[in-house]
């Protein structure tokens, strides 16, 4: 097996084991990313010499130290809506370009302690709005499956690095299902943790009470692994919760152990029969191997997408309201304070960045607020309440991930409402707080699919068990052959 195809934990264990040095497999990484990149476009930086810098400092430690780096020379992609010192941040947008940011974010120093190598800054639409990727300042990014198709998004670019084998494992943000899209178009696992549960600090606010970060790999395994680094209390994030993680790890469970909730309102009206067909035959055959499955009614979903297109652009109206030109980026020069903010943010925000702060502006202000943003957080509650009550009769939720597979560049960029509506069923887990993951469910007309397990708040470690005994059973797909397998 080439390097570049080993997953987190091989690649961990043969460089511990010193059977493989950190330099060898940046070296590897590098070249994978040299034949494939300029077909994908996954990337917006990247940063050989530092890899390497860092790959001799792993390779000249002591055998003590080393063997105790759960992620010894592995070569990670970080979002570029995360910040990082070694390279520029610019979270898909003009405005920030060229910004370099004087901290780390916390998963990134946590990264680094455990052994990891940051290659790059990966895609993304424009402050992690939109489901495509199409929506980035800098360049558009294709689904290694067929490069005619989007990666999904707004983590489109670690998705696609994942799945075009450039990296074994990624980071991305997901606020409405960043991660879980964009991981279920690309054939590759996502996980979004429990709101809380890893530190945003140095993650650039889009949403902040639904912003969550979380790995992209190409196995349940190698997610838990990125996880238990990157996860914990951290006193620099106000909203990081405190307490242990739950790790729960041993045997696999027994299916007949196991309840699977079915929610009716994620099966029917607006889905892609083909892919509702598979989640069926999913459903089947975990029934077979003995689990039990246990009908149900999530009833607030149908006003899921409608609060979250509420909640989530008021929230990113205020966050935004940072970039002025003073302090970040990109600044317009004009002759007065006054017309240097205008013009710095039309010139600096795109199309769908601006479409949202005006919503949200719209939506906070003083007449409005009632109507529709206190409106839309009880709507909020009546989700979280429902997820509650269905977690009293089931260990975990399946659902499809996504309604379609991955659709074609410029199918949806001229229609918000139909691009909005690709989040249909992994939204909620953002506005209820509770974790979910995406794993591959085989490919549809040669483009994966995948299905999305929710589990309750804070029991990632059996949601992951659970994801994981799937994984094992279910037969796997081959990985894309990026322009011809080079
Ligand atoms: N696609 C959704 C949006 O546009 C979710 C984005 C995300 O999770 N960052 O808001």
């Amino acid at each position: 097996m080439a390097i570049h195809e080993l997953g987190v934990k091989d690649l961990a264990e043969r460089v511990r084991a010193r059977e493989l040095s950190a330099s060898e497999t940046v070296s590897a990484v590098f070249t994978r990313i040299k034949n494939v990149e300029s077909t994908i476009q996954a990337f917006l930086h990247l940063d050989p010499d530092y890899a390497r810098m860092r790959a001799q400092v792993i390779d000249q430690l002591p055998a003590d130290e080393l063997k105790n780096l759960p992620l010894a020379g592995v070569p990670i992609a970080v979002k570029d809506n995360m910040t990082t010192v070694s390279m520029p941040t610019t979270a898909g947008s003009k405005i920030l370009s060229g910004f370099m940011s004087p901290y780390n974010a916390t998963v990134v120093n946590r990264l680094e302690a455990a052994g990891a190598i940051i290659v790059g800054k990966t895609n993304l639409d424009e402050f992690a709005m939109g489901s495509s990727t199409e929506h980035s300042a800098y360049h558009t990014t294709c689904n290694p499956w067929d490069i005619r198709r989007v990666p999904g998004g707004s983590s489109g670019g670690s998705a696609a690095a994942v799945a075009a084998q450039m990296v074994p494992a990624a980071l991305g943000s997901d606020t409405g299902g960043s991660i879980r899209q964009p991981a279920s178009y690309c054939g590759v696992t996502g996980f979004k943790p429990t709101f809380g549960r890893i530190s945003r600090y140095g993650l650039i606010a889009f949403a902040s009470s639904l912003d969550q970060i979380g790995p992209l790999t190409r196995s349940v395994e190698d997610a838990r692994l990125l996880y238990e680094v990157i996860a914990g209390h951290d006193p620099l994030d106000a909203t990081s919760l405190p307490g242990e993680l739950d790790v729960s790890r041993g045997p696999l469970p027994h299916w007949r152990d196991i309840r699977i909730g079915v929610p009716k309102e994620y099966d029917g009206e607006g889905i892609d029969p083909r892919v509702q067909e598979r989640y069926h035959e999913v459903l089947a055959f975990l029934r077979d191997q003995g689990a039990q499955l246990v009908d149900l009614s999530l009833p607030h979903t149908r006003y899921a997408i409608s609060a979250y297109y509420i909640i989530a652009p008021a929230e990113a109206s205020s966050n935004l309201a940072r970039f002025d030109g003073v302090r970040y980026g990109f600044r317009h020069p004009a002759a007065d304070l006054l017309s240097m903010y205008e013009t710095t943010r039309t010139e600096g925000f795109g199309s769908e960045v601006t479409r949202r702060i005006l919503l949200g502006t719209h939506a906070l202000s003083s007449g409005y607020y009632d109507a529709y943003y206190l409106k839309a957080q009880k709507v909020r509650t009546l989700i979280r309440q429902d997820f509650e009550r269905a977690f009293d009769q089931v260990d975990v939720i399946l659902t499809p991930t996504t309604p379609e597979v991955a659709f074609k560049f410029g199918e949806k960029s001229q229609d918000p409402l139909q691009m909005y509506l690709s989040d249909v069923f992994t939204v909620t887990a953002n506005l209820a707080g509770i974790p979910g993951i995406s794993t591959p469910a085989g490919l549809i007309s040669d483009v994966p699919v995948g299905v999305q397990w929710l589990g309750p708040v804070l029991q990632e470690g059996r949601l992951l068990q659970i994801a994981q005994a799937f994984e094992q059973l279910w037969p796997s797909v081959p990985w894309p052959s990026v322009g011809g397998d080079l």
